[in-house]
């Protein structure tokens, strides 16, 4: 085959609207104080290993399962609001595996089938992708515990040993399974995002905890099979992951070469994927009925009452935020997409009237230096007061836009104050026209050419301006650089008429 051959086929065949990805998110309800099936308290980060652990959450025989009530309300909560179809009496299932995360060999989950009833079905997520807005489907959603931590020297396929901590064993977690219908990473990753900003609006759960949110996700190419990748950790992660799988899968299919049907780990530290095992069928769970615990019914009364005293949500705060504080729809949703930064731009708003100045600030400044710093906004210094004390600097004249822009990365993260960053860098606008004014004469005596062609050309004016603000270090009052360069410009030029 030649390589033309080959070239039409992996553009045609393989093009990305023949990507289909489906994810399973695990998401940990983190505003409950114990786990699900015991009283052993739920905050286990930053503690002792296998301190928070108790004969049920470490599966010991003869230990019983008792339902931890407010796990079914909250994910009830998350069920209206994912407009699912919760289930009027579900059951909890044993899924069964040999594996050190899970002392007692199986998990306690829910199963769609063989009788089984997961706490809801059906259900959908729209997101605003760069092609529009899409409705995810979501296919079931359903109450489990989490298994024990693994912790790995190194990657996990040289760690010479595994360290176990079950004080994660037994927190509860939501799981969300979508049908395939996202078709690139990036969509995976906003779909991630709103469904954070779903649970948090919720207050159940709090997105900025580590491996709060964990994802598996199932990936498969027009004429490849389905391959499933396990340990995905963050959104960033969700990206990476699927890019990689996604050109691995593709590199394989151009050469000719069979997928296999598998389950790949998301190896973080190397960016790779790699093969973990072949993928387990649904029957070596040997699913069945937990028998030491009884059917959940979930009466009608009882969603009434969740459903009356449900929070705003991310769609309706969108809507709010566009007809009340007359924002564009990108900027409502990209604050929306998450509560902190939604909740920091209301704040700002209170302080300061005028939210088109404030939604730039923090979507494009703002969200760009918390992504380069690998930053959630709440584990920065910078606060409403913060910014909003910047832009009033800027609008009483004492700092330019283009410095303000220079100290934000150090009013995120650092606890000084914008006045004090500005005053200690000697960073205060010069508006003094007399200094400005002889550094102009100073560039004009060093660029006699430059000032002749700007007689008759206007980028060479601003070419002079961009002088002195480099002369000035950004400090130069812009308008007043303006006018006095112009002001010279006509008097040089009225002498050589002369
Ligand atoms: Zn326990
Ligand atoms: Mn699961």
């Amino acid at each position: 085959m030649g390589f033309g051959s080959a070239m039409v086929r992996s553009s045609v065949v393989y093009a990305s609207d023949d990507v289909k990805i489906g994810l399973e998110v695990h998401t940990q309800l983190t505003s409950l104080k114990t786990k699900l099936f015991c009283r052993c308290p739920s905050d286990y980060r930053g503690k002792e290993p296998n301190t928070l652990v108790c004969p049920t959450c470490l599966g010991m025989p003869g230990s019983l399962p008792v339902l931890n009530g407010k796990a079914v309300e909250y994910a009830v909560m998350a069920a209206i609001a994912l407009k699912s179809r919760i289930s009027k009496r579900m059951v909890f299932f044993r899924k069964n595996y040999f594996y050190p995360d899970m002392p007692k060999n199986f998990q306690i989950s829910q199963y769609d089938k063989a009788g089984g009833e997961p706490l809801a079905r059906g259900g959908y997520v729209d997101i605003e992708s760069p092609g529009g807005s899409k409705r995810v489907r979501i296919r079931r959603i359903h109450l489990e515990e989490d298994p024990g931590r693994l912790v790995h020297i190194g990657s996990i396929d040289e760690s010479p040993y595994t360290l176990i901590d079950y004080n994660r064993s037994g927190i509860a977690l939501l799981e969300t399974v979508t049908e395939p219908d996202l078709s690139s990473p990036r969509e995976a990753r906003l779909f991630l995002q709103k469904l954070r900003s779903i649970f948090e609006h919720l207050g159940i759960f709090d997105g900025s905890l580590e491996g709060a949110m964990r994802c598996d996700a199932n990936i498969s190419l027009a004429g490849g099979v389905r391959v499933e990748v396990k340990n995905i950790s963050s959104f960033k992660e969700v990206e990476r992951a699927l890019n990689f799988e996604i050109m691995r899968q593709r590199n394989l299919l151009d050469q000719g070469i069979r997928v296999e049907r598998e389950t790949r780990h998301w190896d973080e530290s190397r960016r790779i994927t790699i093969s973990l095992r072949s993928k387990e069928e649904e029957q070596d769970y040997r699913y069945f009925p937990e028998p030491d615990l009884v059917p959940v019914i979930i009466g009608e009364d009882f969603i009434e009452e969740v459903k009356s005293r449900m929070p705003e949500l991310p769609d309706d705060r969108i809507k709010r935020f566009i007809e009340s504080y007359g924002l564009p729809k990108y900027d409502a949703e990209v604050l929306v997409s998450s509560k902190d930064l939604a909740d920091f731009f209301e704040e700002c708003v209170k302080l300061y009237d005028k939210p088109k100045v404030i939604s730039n600030w923090l979507m494009s400044d703002l969200l760009r230096h918390l992504y380069e710093n690998d930053l959630e906004l709440s584990e920065s210094k910078i606060t409403p007061r913060k910014l909003v004390d910047m832009i009033l600097l800027i609008d009483r004249g004492v700092i330019s836009g283009k410095i303000a822009k220079k100290i934000l990365p150090e009013i995120i993260l650092k606890e000084k104050g914008p006045y004090e960053i500005v005053r200690e860098k000697g960073l205060i606008k010069i508006d003094d026209r007399q200094l400005l004014s002889r550094i102009v004469d100073d560039i004009f005596a060093r660029n006699k050419k430059v000032v002749r062609d700007a007689f008759e050309n206007d980028k060479v004016v601003h070419y002079l301006i961009g002088l002195l603000m480099k002369e000035t270090r950004g400090k130069a009052d812009p308008i007043l650089a303006n006018e006095i360069i112009r002001e010279k410009l006509e008097k040089v030029k009225r002498e050589y008429a002369l």
